[in-house]
């Protein structure tokens, strides 16, 4: 198998060989920040006597909150005049986190996610066009350097703007873009209106990531664009983009474990989860000089996925995302993820491009309303045709969540679309 970075093949014993050993060299680095500097001596952990992987355990979790109290650079390992750059996390959950990076780890991670793209067919000789915003957003600039360390013509074309990214690939071919799952279905619909096929385009591979999405809904990006689409993940607290790839099987990600460990844990008790037992992702950096974390509750839910690849490579896989554990909402008593509608919906040809999942609370309790953007050619049916549609939707709905939304169906293009990572649920019964 051709690959970009051979630690792409390495056997478990490999794997797990280089994780010990840079491990112990991100505890002695991590260990000269105050931060990690007390919870490594209170574990009566050091670089020296770390001769044990399990032995991580030991160590707390580091939470978000962690890494906010530490905001700006509280955790930073080296003299800052060895920073070369900075990013943020999106701030979709609350204040910033700041992770600065080396020029050491700013290479590791551009060969990371060279890798990634490598792995699902793109060369030097492809054109790439980032469709993701640019600016402290880690999926601007990450999946850029990937792009140029591969060699790739590489367009930083930033989000949005329906009409010049159709310019841009038309005038220079792109073949590769990599774009949100949400912004992916939105381009398509901005192209139709525009009198153009979007499977005409010569756009052959989408690397989409950065929020939650089905598999459903990527087969739908795949079968708008007539093109393959590989789920990217990662986080800001961890490079950013890089972190865990689809493979060509399309069958899970694989988490690059020569940079990271992972960890799925009950998110209850904090004991790991078996193998194929859904829990929250937790990651270790091992590449990192800049700012090392240790044992990262993401918040994001997964699971490990049972068994090898077929593919050959033994890094382990991870499920695609089903959510945060902070999109979850309750109603009714009922736990709920935004993920477990779109499944349903997008199992429905006549839905649309959009959705807005919206709580309300009518005076007597909680209402689940469930707004979904329906095809034209859908909607000038008859109203008989669309109720009957709205009732099945609901029907449904309540078949995978126990509680019965009130589905409403609304013409495609009228719900609001967001700059970046979509909105899917807005909760109207908290205060303001
Ligand atoms: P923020 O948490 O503010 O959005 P980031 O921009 O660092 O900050 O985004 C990282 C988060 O985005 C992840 O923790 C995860 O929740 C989500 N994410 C990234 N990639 C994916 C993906 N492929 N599938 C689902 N969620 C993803
Ligand atoms: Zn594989």
């Amino acid at each position: 198998m051709e690959v970009f970075d051979k630690a792409e093949l390495w056997s478990r014993d490999e794997i797990a060989h280089a994780q010990l050993t840079r491990l112990k060299t991100t505890i002695g680095r991590a260990a000269k920040c105050d931060f990690y500097g007390k919870r490594l001596a209170d574990a009566g952990i050091s670089a020296e006597n770390f001769n044990d992987l399990s032995k991580l355990a030991d160590l707390p979790f580091t939470t978000k909150d962690d890494l906010r109290e530490q905001y700006p650079t509280g955790l930073l390992c080296v003299p800052k005049n060895e920073i070369v750059r900075m990013h943020c996390s999106s701030g979709t959950t609350g204040n910033p986190v700041a992770i600065c990076h080396t020029r050491n780890d700013i290479n590791s991670w551009a060969d990371l996610m060279a890798r990634c793209m490598f792995m699902v067919g793109v060369r030097s000789n492809d054109v790439f066009q980032n469709m993701s915003g640019y600016g402290l957003f880690t999926g601007g600039l990450g999946i850029h350097f990937g792009a140029e360390r591969l060699g790739c013509m590489t367009i930083p074309a930033g989000a949005g703007n329906s009409r010049r990214q159709l310019k841009l690939v038309r005038d220079f071919g792109t073949t590769v873009v990599h774009i949100l799952p949400s912004y992916a279905l939105i381009l398509a619909e901005n192209l139709i209106e525009m009198g153009e096929d979007p499977r005409q385009i010569p756009i052959r591979i989408a690397l989409v990531g950065a929020e939650p999405y089905t598999d459903a809904f990527r087969r739908r990006i795949e079968d708008l664009f007539d093109l393959k689409v590989y789920n990217s993940f990662g986080l800001s607290e961890m490079n950013g983009p890089g972190v865990a790839f689809e493979c060509p099987e399309q069958n899970g990600l694989h988490i690059w474990e020569d940079a990271y460990i992972p960890e799925i844990i009950d998110p209850v008790t904090g004991k790991p989860c078996a193998d194929g037992e859904i829990g929250e992702l937790v990651l270790t950096s091992l590449c990192r000089e800049g700012m090392p974390v240790l044992r990262y509750r993401t918040r994001d839910l997964t699971r490990f996925l049972p068994g090898d690849c077929v593919c050959g490579r033994r890094h382990r896989r991870m499920d695609r995302i089903l959510g945060r554990a902070d999109d979850m909402f309750i109603v009714k008593g009922v736990n709920i993820y935004p993920m477990q509608i779109e499944k349903v919906l997008m199992s429905f040809p006549e839905v649309g491009k959009n959705y807005l999942i919206l709580l309300e609370n009518d005076g007597i309790g909680d209402v689940l309303r469930v707004q979904v953007e329906i095809e034209k050619q859908h909607f000038v049916e008859d109203m008989r045709a669309l109720h009957g549609l709205r009732d099945t939707i609901a029907r449904r709905l309540r078949d995978e969540i126990l509680v019965t939304p009130r589905v409403e169906l609304v013409e495609g293009n009228t719900l609001l679309r967001a700059e970046g990572k979509a909105v899917r649920v807005v909760d109207n019964r908290k205060p303001k």
